[in-house]
């Protein structure tokens, strides 16, 4: 049992020696089981995890394996975490124990060329460990389990008005802010499409408004997501797909199509869309990892003037952003949080997160 004073203060942190951990053992097979407490190395904190969100990514790699995951018997997925610091390393000034924060995944090598410049999200030596990237529930292990270090590169404070719940939102916040930084952002009063109302759709809804888009348009059929897009900030709502949704669009923007379209969906035709709703010299930005390779009329872009911006993950501090904007009450984060569930039932949150149980949308895991 180590025992740590928090600074400036009387309480302490008992910190065991052992903790419960949904480890994978193989494609699909997620056991609790009991793990020695991780020791924060020289630049790192140490978080007693509040919550952790499951992701769709969590999805994907607990049931196929990718490049530079942990062995099996060794991997803690998780990415989306909150908790409160009990323990900080050597070096770190930044934090002191009994700061609630939150995470988001990616620390870059911070030696490389991309990480220099501070894109750390395409860091030359992602997945390389040795070479100082982490990507915590990715590469590193992650925030299903009672603790977890990470490094203070991509741990922020959670301002005191904000939940722990509400904060494990606030990764989906930083992957829209992020893409909105690449694409040069835009001026209040341009129109924006959000094509897909997942939670990343649903989260862009909240933020172009938050920052005064009009119109902003949400694209989709899945009814109660389209629903609660209207109480994040839609304020027009195309109840429908493929040329239909582009002619709507259309029509609601006098016949020109949008400033900006931002593909949420990833769907076999959601790129072709994008292209199709958004205006001469127009913007499209995309969000989505698609299930294959798409098919899009880019003729149409180059005739059309129309750029188009990718990005992946947070990146460039976007969710201190994201954090600030929930602070000021633009983003009603808490009305994404459909379900929670206790560690030890990770796989039935896993379960209604997958098939959209009671209407998932975010399903959240408390050690
Ligand atoms: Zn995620
Ligand atoms: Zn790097």
């Amino acid at each position: 049992m180590r025992t740590i004073e928090k600074t400036g203060g009387s309480s302490q942190y008992q910190i065991p020696e052992k903790m419960r951990a949904a480890v994978l053992f193989g494609p699909g097979d997620l056991r609790i089981v009991e793990r020695p407490v991780p020791v924060p190395g020289p630049q790192n904190v140490l978080i007693k995890v509040a919550a952790c969100a499951i992701c769709g990514t969590d999805l994907k790699i607990t049931s196929h394996p990718f490049p530079g995951q942990p062995p099996f018997g060794e991997f803690i997925p998780g990415h989306e975490y909150v908790g409160t610091v009990v323990s900080v390393g050597d070096t770190v000034t930044e934090f002191t124990p009994g700061d609630r924060v939150a995470v988001e995944a990616h620390k870059g090598c911070m030696r490389c060329e991309n990480c220099i410049k501070g894109d750390y999200t395409s860091c030359l030596n992602y997945g390389n460990v040795e070479m100082g990237h982490h990507a915590s529930g990715f590469t590193v292990p992650g925030g299903f389990a009672e603790y977890v270090v990470h490094h203070i590169n991509a741990v922020y404070k959670i301002p005191d008005s904000i939940s722990f719940e509400e904060a494990t939102m606030v990764t989906t916040t930083g992957t829209p802010l992020y893409g909105l930084d690449v694409a040069g952002g835009f001026i209040a009063g341009e129109s924006i499409a959000v094509i897909g109302p997942g939670p990343i759709g649903l989260m862009t809804t909240a933020i172009v408004r938050g920052l005064a888009a009009d119109p902003v348009i949400l694209v989709g059929t899945n009814e109660p997501r389209m629903k609660l897009g209207a109480e994040f900030g839609a304020t027009d709502l195309v109840r429908a797909k493929g040329q239909d949704a582009v002619n709507q669009v259309r029509e609601l923007t006098g016949g020109l199509g949008v400033d900006l379209a931002i593909d949420c969906a990833g769907g076999p035709g959601t790129l072709d869309d994008a292209l199709r709703m958004t205006k001469l010299g127009g913007r499209i930005l995309l969000l989505a990892f698609y299930k294959e390779s798409v098919t899009a009329d880019i003729s149409h872009a180059v005739r059309s003037d129309i750029t188009i911006f990718t990005t992946r993950g947070e990146g460039r501090s976007a969710c201190r952003r994201g954090l600030s904007m929930m602070k000021q009450g633009l983003i009603p984060a808490k009305k994404m949080i459909t379900h929670e569930f206790k560690l030890e039932d990770i796989m039935e949150g896993f379960a209604t997160f997958r098939e959209r149980r009671g209407n998932a949308i975010k399903v959240l895991v408390k050690p």
